[in-house]
């Protein structure tokens, strides 16, 4: 048994998955944010490559770490107590303490909902390997959330690297055997992708991107096969009712793009914690 410091108390333990959660999620907030300007300069990069373009001169360094963090609008570097998870963002009333500008409250929204995550995974699977790995996937889950809602897309950094490590988990058939993790990943992305194409054949339109096909794909590695239908139906009603909610609202029209990943991610998440009941509940209500 690994010693946590559930050793010390439950108080204590679930302060410490707290802290850890926010800590992680104020990594996540600047994840969201950095990764997509850091892929599409490498796309620039690769494409003035490809064309035999020269390249667009030196560009000031960006990466996850560098520069430190700083106010968007007045480029102001942030002291460390504004740097606090959730309570930054409180201390300071959402605005930067230089210039005054708004903090987008995308930042201590990632942050609660990835403590929210790191609490209720280890609430629900316990100060163990599979509540560590659940809270990881959930981590991830927010960060693609968050980045396909942003730019429309969903990185392969991501999705592939996490689609693996479903694999690894289940290995020792942490949250499915391997052989359903496996006929899952594989399955859900030749699913996709038959649907992609024939909608494509058959509408002339393209409903979904190749980051939806493997993101359904990691769902597969994490949950087995059997799983899947169950996130397919989930997240088709919930971006309906979504996108009918906007429709009616005026807020968008039938032709607007929107985001499937988000739906994807949230059913992932469902079914990871609620799946089994949930079927369970299903097939006593369609066999009485
Ligand atoms: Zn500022």
């Amino acid at each position: 048994m690994i010693p946590t410091p559930f050793a010390a108390g439950p108080v204590v333990g679930y302060l410490f998955v707290a802290l850890a959660g926010a800590a992680i999620g104020s990594f996540l907030g600047m994840l969201v944010y950095r990764l997509p300007i850091i892929l599409k300069r490498q796309w620039e990069r690769d494409c003035r490559e490809a064309l035999a373009l020269p390249a667009a001169g030196p560009a000031e360094t960006f990466n996850i770490a560098w520069p430190a963090s700083h106010c968007p609008q007045c480029r102001a570097p942030l002291k460390i107590r504004d740097n606090i998870p959730l309570l930054g963002f409180l201390l300071l009333r959402g605005r930067c303490r230089h210039c005054a500008a708004p903090i987008p409250r995308q930042y201590f929204l990632i942050e609660a909902l990835t403590t929210l995550g790191a609490l209720a995974s280890v609430a629900h699977f316990g100060a163990t390997p599979r509540g560590a790995l659940a809270f990881v996937l959930t981590a991830a889950l927010i960060a693609l959330t968050f980045i396909d809602m942003r730019e429309q897309i969903l990185p392969d950094t991501i999705t592939l690297p996490f689609l693996w490590l479903g694999l690894l988990a289940n290995r020792n058939g942490l949250f499915a055997s391997l052989d359903a993790a496996v006929l899952g990943a594989a399955g859900a992305y030749l699913f996709l992708w038959l649907v992609f194409h024939a909608f494509r054949l058959a509408t002339g339109k393209e409903g979904m991107g190749y980051g939806d096909f493997k993101l359904f794909a990691l769902g597969g590695a994490w949950l087995g096969w059997q799983l899947l239908p169950l996130v397919l139906l989930f997240a088709s009603l919930a971006g309906a009712l979504y996108g009918g909610a906007l429709i009616l609202a005026g807020r968008r029209t039938r032709a607007t793009p929107m985001p499937f990943g988000p739906f994807l991610c949230a059913a992932i998440w469902l079914a990871l914690f609620y799946g089994w009941p949930l079927m369970a509940l299903y097939l006593r209500g369609v066999h009485g």
